[in-house]
């Protein structure tokens, strides 16, 4: 069976942007393992827990964001495939925008940096093609979004 993530694509708005300057940010945390990757926070599904209560567990414990800190976008779900040590991994991301672009990040000790970052150099940071695609496609979504308002 493969292994089970989920996680969340945080992002925040930044005020006093000027345009054409984008204004979203996405957080990325550094792996203090490994090869000390850059990704999204996410983790394990523990035995008999749902998919969306492992994403804000793992948020809070990876990153010190609360459910409350965060909205939850609508329409946006993406899985994620990989081998990890040549076993199946799955990953489930949900999109969720911070609500107080202030708020302070916490790490564990699971990570060893953090970074907020615009969509480019988020896929720049995030190296594999299908986390780069999974950004752009938060990314169009957001856009999307907007110009219906
Ligand atoms: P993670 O799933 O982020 O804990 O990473 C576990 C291992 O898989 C690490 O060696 C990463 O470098 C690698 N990895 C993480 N994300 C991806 C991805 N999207 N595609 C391929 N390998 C990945």
């Amino acid at each position: 069976m493969a292994l089970r993530a989920c996680g969340f694509i945080v992002f925040r708005r930044l005020a006093n942007c000027v345009p054409p300057q984008d204004n979203i940010e996405y957080l990325l945390l550094q792996t203090s393992y490994g090869q000390h990757h850059w990704t999204p926070p996410k983790g394990h599904v523990d035995p008999g827990e749902d998919d969306l209560t492992t994403a804000l567990r793992e948020t809070k414990e990876e990153a010190g964001l609360d459910a409350q800190d965060l909205q939850v976008v609508d329409g946006f779900l993406k899985e994620l495939h990989y081998e990890v040590r040549g076993q199946p991994k799955e990953v489930l991301y949900w999109l969720a925008e911070l609500k107080d672009p202030g708020t302070k990040v916490i790490l564990s000790n699971e990570h060893q940096s953090y970074r907020w970052a615009r969509l480019e150099d988020a896929c720049t940071l995030a190296r594999y093609k299908e986390m780069q695609d999974t950004l752009r496609e938060a990314h169009r979504h957001l856009k999307t979004q907007q110009d219906k308002k």
